[in-house]
């Protein structure tokens, strides 16, 4: 760190967090920022040297490294180079992010698509054109933080209901009645419980005081659905959610983010979100690689199928071994550990058995919480996952032995 001549809030926030980086490393419980030297499959990964089997993946299709992605990749950059010449309203757009964002709306039912380089961006810059003062947004609990941030940066009023309370979304909804605008905002699958929005619920409140709805679909793309189109489908419910969010960066092995919805919507999005105007396109190959992503996703449906019935195994399993694993329905397992430093431990045995499983700890979740955050993917065979999922019971009972209580 450079050197100061004074002490203020700033050194004392980097000198708390390297004491305890420094603590967690000494007791060889940082877990964190490895590198996967290789990808074999998907299932498994080269980390430091070692194999091990993947299990904290977001590519639920297994679609990392599919040869048409790649070649689509390939091809782009060919065409069109590396980058782009800037943002998309000057001179970065290309015929490409054109045909992607086709793509996405054709995928996710809309009538048009507008696309930005990352999730997180997605979230702040959709979130905070659509809301100002004088409106509400009014969150689920236990949605993501780009969406809080999103919610932050509007400086609209915040209100946040208990995690899918339907009692609790209308409480907040009455008292946004107030408001010149309201828009209510939610994951479709939680990215750390692995449960779904009550979406038909949410339709109703919505429709009933007048509400926007704007669905985050990161964990449902390729995972809800018949055809993997996500919460709509899911639910039968074809057109419900005004503004449809998700990432390219988890089941679409690419990166940037996306919002599908009327024609109006994404034009406003286009002309007025300020991550659209002032940062750079998304580039040729990433572009490429999504809307191939999407292509394969309807041409293999088998993916969704497996995925499922593997989700389905890891579930059952995990429970079946005596652990808590909440109210997931989807290929998200929580593994509850309970304290932070029992989801380390069982971290540490778990991974020198080459399972990769990682552990979420407070704040990220209620403390008593914390977990591994296991996932299972569509390129996991069955005879391995259960494997895994003894290895992750003897950590278990490893862990029992060193920590008795827990
Ligand atoms: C990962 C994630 C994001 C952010 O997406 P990136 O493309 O990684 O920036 C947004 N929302 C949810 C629910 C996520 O899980």
């Amino acid at each position: 760190m450079s050197d100061h001549s004074f002490e203020d809030a700033i050194v004392r926030r980097i000198r708390a967090m390297e004491a305890r980086v420094a603590g967690v490393r000494q007791a060889d419980m940082y877990f964190y920022n490895r590198a996967v030297t290789e990808l074999r499959g998907g299932a498994r990964v080269l980390v430091d040297g070692r194999e091990m089997g993947m299990y904290a993946s977001y590519s639920y299709l297994g679609l990392l490294g599919h040869p048409r992605i790649q070649a689509a990749a390939q091809a782009a950059v060919e065409q069109y180079g590396t980058g782009t010449h800037g943002v998309r309203t000057l001179a970065g757009s290309l015929k490409l992010h054109e045909e992607l964002e086709e793509t996405i709306a054709a995928f996710k039912g809309a009538e048009a698509a507008v696309t930005y380089s990352s999730g997180y961006v997605t979230n702040l810059t959709a979130i905070s054109t659509l809301c100002g003062r004088g409106d509400y947004v009014i969150s689920d609990k236990l949605n993501h933080a780009s969406i809080v941030d999103g919610c932050l940066m509007s400086c609209a009023k915040f209100l946040r209901f208990e995690h899918n309370d339907m009692n609790s979304l209308e409480a907040c909804l009455k008292e946004a009645q107030a408001g010149t605008a309201r828009l209510v905002v939610a994951d479709a699958v939680f990215s750390m419980d692995g449960d779904v929005i009550n979406l038909p619920a949410v339709v109703e409140l919505c429709r009933r005081y007048h509400a926007w709805l704007m669905i985050d679909e990161a964990h449902s793309v390729g995972v809800l659905g018949k055809t993997g189109r996500g919460i709509e489908e899911h639910f039968g419910m074809p057109g419900v959610v005004d503004v449809k969010m998700g990432t390219l960066s988890k089941t679409i092995p690419s990166v940037g983010g996306y919002v599908a919805g009327s024609k109006p919507l994404i034009d406003l999005l286009r002309h007025a979100s300020r991550a659209y105007l002032f940062s750079a396109a998304l580039p040729p190959a990433q572009a490429g690689a999504a809307k191939a992503a999407f292509e394969v996703i309807l041409d293999e449906p088998w993916r969704i199928e497996k995925l499922n019935v593997n989700a389905q195994q890891f579930i059952r399993g995990l429970q079946q071994r005596g652990f808590e694993t909440l109210q997931t329905e989807t290929a998200i397992v929580p593994v509850i550990c309970g304290s932070d430093e029992s989801a380390y431990t069982m971290t540490r045995f778990a991974q020198r058995r080459d399972v990769f499983v990682l552990p979420v700890v407070s704040p990220a979740v209620a403390p008593g919480l914390a977990r591994l955050r296991a996932t299972v993917t569509a390129a996991h065979e069955a005879p391995e996952i259960e494997q895994a999922m003894d290895v992750i019971l003897e950590a278990r009972l490893e862990r029992d032995r060193v920590m008795p209580g827990g």
